[in-house]
């Protein structure tokens, strides 16, 4: 009965225009909100349990009684990943759904499929238009998005924001970002949504060719290096903020505050558990939706490495907070090339005679891009060049995404010659390395937050 009348307090206040609905969520004590995420969750694990194929099947072989269960924590060791839904994304289906979208890019060629109803779709743009109140934005802005919308779940869950704020809105799609300006100046947006490389890229051409007065730009996709979220603010002399998502999530989990300390986390779509975690208190996020119905996902590891940050904001937003994303627990990178993995790195060398067994590809920020370096052992130095232009050749006719993105400037691509046998110093060579991190500073800031 107290669950039910506090569901639809809830309800109620997301249905408010966003400032009341702000108003109201502040004022609701965090007990309410732990409340209504126990009743959300044991919907939710009932309905896998009983419709979910692959859920009944791994609660049964481990001898799960779902109805014992109050709290993710207590499944234990069952986990569902990134690889589950690769090989078995049919037996998470619930429902036929309205849509699909897409992830591509990562460890494995194959792309995770997830599927939704408008009715989720919905759910979630209310709760993203609450966050984008509460940064300034309002109906009376113009909002131009160069989200790409290939497959990619962010567009749609932006426009449903934006039909709650009112603004008004255009979608340029990823497009080459000199095209973007020229033709975004007629409309002069007050806040453009764009992946952060691609934003730096607008950023240089708008230092060259001047800028309109903007109140925020917006950055999804794909982590910020510190340094590079300054160059674009002094650009444009207005602040960028950042959400953090995925598309097995249906797009943000939480979004950053004017004190860009970590993102504010939605608690009420999501109960979010860090695991695994090592003497700082960061180890892997992991998640259970609330109020998905055709593809719910329980205790879904989402490979980023970050803590939970539960002590209040001084920004007064009544969300706890996700700490910036320090690293990913495999191998995929996201960075101004697009999502890379090893096996990307390997189509591209793949037939090139002159590339020796040993490579390895360093993803480096040279303070404003991306760099990707890919080192790959070779007879003779003198083949450098000739296996950079297959390489290259490989990258053209293979990804046409991340040549787009290369064509684009949004990142440097070159290879670099090594010497047989220098690359292996263990037994296991790991083939994709990060050293970004190093230049993301204010990692770590939020723990004092
Ligand atoms: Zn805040």
């Amino acid at each position: 009965m107290l669950s039910k009348l506090i569901e639809q307090g809830e309800r109620l206040a997301l249905h408010l225009e966003p400032r009341r609905a702000i108003a109201l969520l502040n004022a609701m004590p965090s007990q309410v909100y732990e409340a209504l995420q126990r009743t959300r969750f044991r919907q939710t694990l009932r309905l896998a349990a009983v419709r979910s194929p692959f859920y009944r099947e791994e609660f049964r072989r481990r001898g799960i009684n779902v109805e014992r269960i109050r709290h993710p924590s207590q499944l234990g060791d069952f986990y569902t990943t990134g690889e589950d839904l690769r090989a078995r994304f049919e037996d998470f289906r619930i429902g036929r759904g309205d849509t699909v979208f897409e992830t591509t890019g990562t460890t494995s060629p194959v792309p995770k499929r997830v599927f939704f109803s408008h009715r989720e779709i919905d759910e979630m743009g209310r709760a993203s238009a609450v966050a984008l109140y509460f940064l300034g934005l309002r109906r009376e802005d113009t909002v131009l998005s160069a989200f790409d919308n290939s497959f990619w779940v962010s567009p749609a869950t932006a426009r449903s924001a934006f039909q709650y704020i009112g603004c008004f809105h255009s979608e340029a799609g990823k497009i080459d970002p000199i095209e973007f300006y020229e033709r975004a100046r007629i409309y002069r947006p007050t806040v453009i949504f764009g992946e952060p490389s691609w934003l730096m890229r607008l950023s240089d051409v708008a230092a060259s060719r001047g800028i309109w007065p903007v109140k925020f730009l917006f950055g999804g996709g794909e982590n910020i290096a510190e340094t590079t979220r300054q160059a674009i603010e002094v650009t444009w002399e207005a602040p960028v903020y950042l959400s953090y998502g995925q598309t097995e999530a249906f797009g943000s989990m939480g979004v950053e505050c004017v004190k860009q300390q970590g993102y504010h986390r939605n608690d009420l779509n999501f109960i979010f558990e860090v695991v695994e975690s090592d003497n700082t208190g960061s180890g892997e996020l992991v998640y259970t939706t609330l109020t998905r119905d055709i593809m719910p996902l329980i205790r879904y590891r989402s490979t980023d490495l970050t803590h939970l940050v539960d002590e209040p904001c001084e920004c007064g937003f009544f969300a706890k907070r996700i700490a910036k994303i320090r690293s990913r627990t495999d191998e995929m990178v996201v960075c101004g090339m697009g999502n890379v993995g090893p096996w990307v790195f390997a189509e591209l060398l793949s037939g090139v005679p002159e590339a020796g067994a040993d490579w390895q590809a360093i993803v480096k920020h040279d303070g404003r891009l991306d760099v990707i370096e890919l080192h790959v052992e070779m007879d003779s130095f003198a083949y450098q060049s000739q296996v950079e232009r297959a390489v290259l050749l490989h990258l053209r006719e293979k990804f046409p995404d991340f040549w787009k993105n290369h064509e684009m400037k949004l990142y440097d691509f070159r290879v670099v010659a090594c010497a047989r046998e220098s690359l292996r110093t263990g037994r296991k060579l790991k083939r994709v390395l990060d050293q970004r991190q190093l230049s993301l500073r204010g990692v770590g800031m939020v723990l004092s937050g």
